[in-house]
């Protein structure tokens, strides 16, 4: 059982209405590794990064079982960087600077060690890039699951639609899903974007959690309500690395074992945001997970008996 995740590998400098950081580090890669690693090992890691990405990180990532060999270090240039600022619901946020830096360069070269991996998770990145790899693999995977935002249909929406039609579940935020089909209701929306390829569409709705869709099904699983979001970076990432690592380990790709994954996501996220950064995800053992996946089943746990 392996799993293939492609992404950004990154240095982000965020500000939220509570606190700001200088840089540390992120990127859609580096958050859905740690969070996919706690159910599936190995995770196949492929990303790019310059000179300047910390080896200690690259060392914890492979002390959790994730290879890198697929993850090209450039010795003159920069790594990615992104810089966001979060309104006061903390829910959205307005970018600030994208350095592409190293990213202009990448030519993911899948190793061979890689091929024949049952998952792949395409991280948020250039889906140029992210098609790239879908076809350099020479067996389809059992489920293919990307992930896109914004900055990608403002400039790269024809690019976007092309690789959506060889993926098979679909993952974005609410105004994302808006933008892609040009649909206000969150239901058209998602008929008119399962028309475009993927058989799934999860719709995040940031603190009030997410959908998944599939045909005419819908389930909902609502967020952790926290007491204090400190930064709410690398959470749709960080679900996503839970969604993808329990279906890797269950191998199971129904619509109800699919259904777990994105409470399993949730509480994932929900971890992600109680510190800046990927920190929390680095303390937080598998009996944490269930701790906070219980929590999940006793917030929408109840019996309705109609009477009459
Ligand atoms: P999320 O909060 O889950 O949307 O993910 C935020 C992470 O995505 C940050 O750590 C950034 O480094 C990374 N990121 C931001 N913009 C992009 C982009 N255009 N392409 C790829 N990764 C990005």
């Amino acid at each position: 059982m392996s799993l293939i995740v492609v992404g950004t590998m990154a240095f982000d400098a965020i500000e939220t209405p509570f606190g700001k950081t200088d840089q540390i580090v992120g990127g859609s890669a580096t958050y859905v590794a740690y969070a996919a690693s706690n159910f599936v090992k190995p995770v196949q890691q492929v990303s790019i990064v310059g000179y300047d990405f910390p080896e200690s990180e690259m060392n914890e990532l492979k002390s959790r079982g994730v290879e890198l060999e697929g993850v090209e270090i450039i010795k003159d240039k920069k790594s990615f960087f992104w810089s966001g600022k979060y309104h006061l619901d903390m829910n959205t946020r307005d970018t600030l600077v994208t350095d592409l830096n190293v990213l202009l360069d990448f030519n993911p070269k899948i190793p061979e060690s890689y091929q024949g991996a049952e998952f792949l998770m395409l991280g948020n990145l250039d889906p140029v890039i992210q098609k790239q790899v879908i076809t350099q693999l020479k067996t389809r995977p059992k489920l293919i699951v990307m992930d896109t935002m914004n900055f990608w249909m403002d400039i790269k929406m024809a690019e976007l639609k092309d690789v959506l039609k060889l993926v098979d579940v679909l993952l974005v935020n609410d105004s994302e899903a808006r933008q892609l089909s040009g649909e206000f209701s969150l239901v058209k929306a998602a008929r008119s974007i399962m028309k475009m390829g993927p058989k799934y569409l999860i719709i995040k709705k940031g603190e009030h959690g997410a959908m998944l869709f599939n045909e005419d099904q819908v389930f909902f699983a609502p967020a952790l309500p926290l007491e204090e979001v400190f930064d709410p970076t690398g959470a749709g990432d960080t679900f996503a690395g839970g969604f993808i690592g329990h279906i890797a380990r269950t191998k199971d790709i129904s619509f109800q074992n699919m259904k777990t994954a994105i409470i399993i996501g949730s509480a994932m996220a929900s971890y992600c945001v109680e510190k800046f950064g990927p920190e929390r995800l680095k303390e937080i053992t598998r009996e944490d997970i269930s701790q906070r996946v219980n929590q999940f089943v006793d917030l929408v746990n109840f019996e309705i008996e109609l009477k009459g």
